[in-house]
């Protein structure tokens, strides 16, 4: 099924690539990249195709509460780096 290609909030086309998300929360900064979601160069909007967008506040959630216990334990770990295939 061919599916039809999103338009910006200024009407523009936008183009299937990867995109970063970045969240901050209490001090911890937790940055995702190669995110597959259809883009704006020009205004730089990003859509997210469904599911994504739960996945990532659901991975995002992970890893702040795990970075979280890891601060209370007093480990001096400040940067992951984390790669899925
Ligand atoms: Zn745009």
């Amino acid at each position: 099924m061919e599916k039809p290609i999103p338009t910006c909030q200024h009407g523009q086309k936008m183009t299937w690539g990867k995109s970063t998300f970045e969240y901050d929360e209490d001090g911890i900064a937790v940055k995702v990249t190669d995110i597959p979601a259809w883009i704006c160069h020009d205004c730089h909007d990003v859509s997210f195709p469904p599911g994504t967008s739960q996945q990532l506040i659901t991975t995002i959630r992970e890893l702040i509460t795990a970075t979280k216990r890891a601060k209370i334990k007093n480990i001096p770990l400040y940067e992951y780096y984390v790669k899925a295939a």
